[in-house]
């Protein structure tokens, strides 16, 4: 299955495919006409994947690779001067090829390298994990972690192309894959009915399920490039979601889950949401072993003030009204400590 972003910046292909890693040359050279290509990936992707890339792309491409400790700590300066030392030494010039072969921190990694080393080298994504597959994969969005922030320092890169290979998923851990459900789920709701149904039979994660879920972030995407607006109604489940992350130590499609039902709830409250909604997702939530404890969200508007306290003064609630379809629900900080006082 092929699924073409259209951007003004720079458009690409997503192909998604069964075993397409063992398929992968046809498309790296639709799109790259040189011979050099450097894969970054991190030292547990590489372990189960490596050599199999790298096989299906010799004797035409030639092809070396630089690594890093896998995980959110390897998101740092250090970690990507070094890389970028490394890619270097090893002769990268700006006529080369990157390939990102990994999960998101690999794609937010490779395609930082990508944007900033020689001003800017091309890179195809090969995107492994669920959450890196149907999310990060798409949107551009590239960066590392600094001064104690997520994702602070970074930019807009578009790739040359992503290759989805959804047989990857089967060596991920289940923890692992089920954070990524939580932001397919978060997609479904948004914006795709057939996908929400669906997901009430536990469907086994096919390309088809990857293309529906990617189509949601593709049109708004399409319609935000570099995410001044539209693009909030992603964030869906994310404001509790955030404070719940910090707060509680989940991992991020975890704490979007809880976040998910917090918003729902809210939306109940304010009249938006239909009640049976709250209900359907604790049901999909708990068929993927995803947190449903409940959190009071009266409890963390607080800590909701406090997260966005150097932002605008206004508060975006992102509600759904029916499924595949949201509203923006925007609260001034002043009138959000009135509603706190009032509430409680
Ligand atoms: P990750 O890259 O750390 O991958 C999670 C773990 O799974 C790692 O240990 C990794 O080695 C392993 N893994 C990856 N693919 C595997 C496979 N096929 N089999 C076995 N193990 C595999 O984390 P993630 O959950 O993929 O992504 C999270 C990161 O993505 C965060 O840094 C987040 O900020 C970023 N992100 C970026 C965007 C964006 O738009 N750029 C969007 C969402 C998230």
């Amino acid at each position: 299955m092929r699924l073409s972003i259209n951007l003004s910046s720079s458009s690409y292909d997503i192909i998604i495919e069964n075993n397409l890693l063992s398929n992968i040359k046809p498309y790296v050279k639709e799109v790259y006409k040189n011979k050099k290509i450097y894969i970054v990936t991190d030292d547990n992707v590489k372990n189960l994947y490596l050599d199999k890339v790298i096989k299906t792309l010799e004797p035409d491409f030639e092809v070396d690779y630089v690594s890093f400790p896998q995980g959110e700590e390897s998101k740092n300066i250090d970690v990507y001067s070094k890389l970028c030392e490394e890619l270097i030494d090893k002769g990268i010039r700006r006529n080369h090829l990157l390939i990102a072969l990994g999960g998101g921190v690999v794609g937010d990694m490779c395609g930082f390298i990508s944007a900033t080393l020689y001003r800017g080298i091309p890179y195809i994504g090969i995107p492994t994990s669920l959450l890196s597959q149907m999310d990060s994969s798409i949107g551009g969005k590239t960066g590392i972690d600094f001064y104690g922030k997520k994702n602070i320092l970074g930019c807009f890169n578009q790739p040359k192309m992503v290759l989805i290979d959804p047989m990857t998923l089967k060596t991920l851990e289940k923890r692992e894959f089920n954070n990524g459900m939580g932001e397919l789920i978060k997609h479904a709701i948004i914006g795709n009915i057939e996908l929400w149904n669906n997901l009430k039979n536990k469907p086994e994660i096919t390309e088809e399920i990857i293309y529906q879920s990617l189509s949601v972030k593709k049109k708004v995407v399409e319609a935000d490039e570099f995410d001044t607006g539209l693009r909030m109604i992603l964030n869906f489940g994310h404001t509790f979601g955030h404070v719940i992350e910090l707060k509680y130590g989940y991992k991020h499609g975890e704490a979007v889950s809880i976040g998910m039902l917090m918003a729902l709830k809210l939306g109940i409250d304010l009249g938006v949401t239909p009640k049976e909604y709250y209900d359907e997702m604790l049901d999909i939530l708990k068929v993927y072993d995803l947190p449903c404890k409940y959190y009071d969200y009266h409890e963390y508007l607080k800590d909701i003030i406090h997260d966005k306290k150097n932002l605008s003064g206004i508060i975006n609630f992102i509600l759904v009204d029916n499924i595949g379809s949201t509203k923006v629900y925007k609260i001034n900080e002043e009138s959000l400590k009135g509603w706190l006082l009032w509430m409680l």
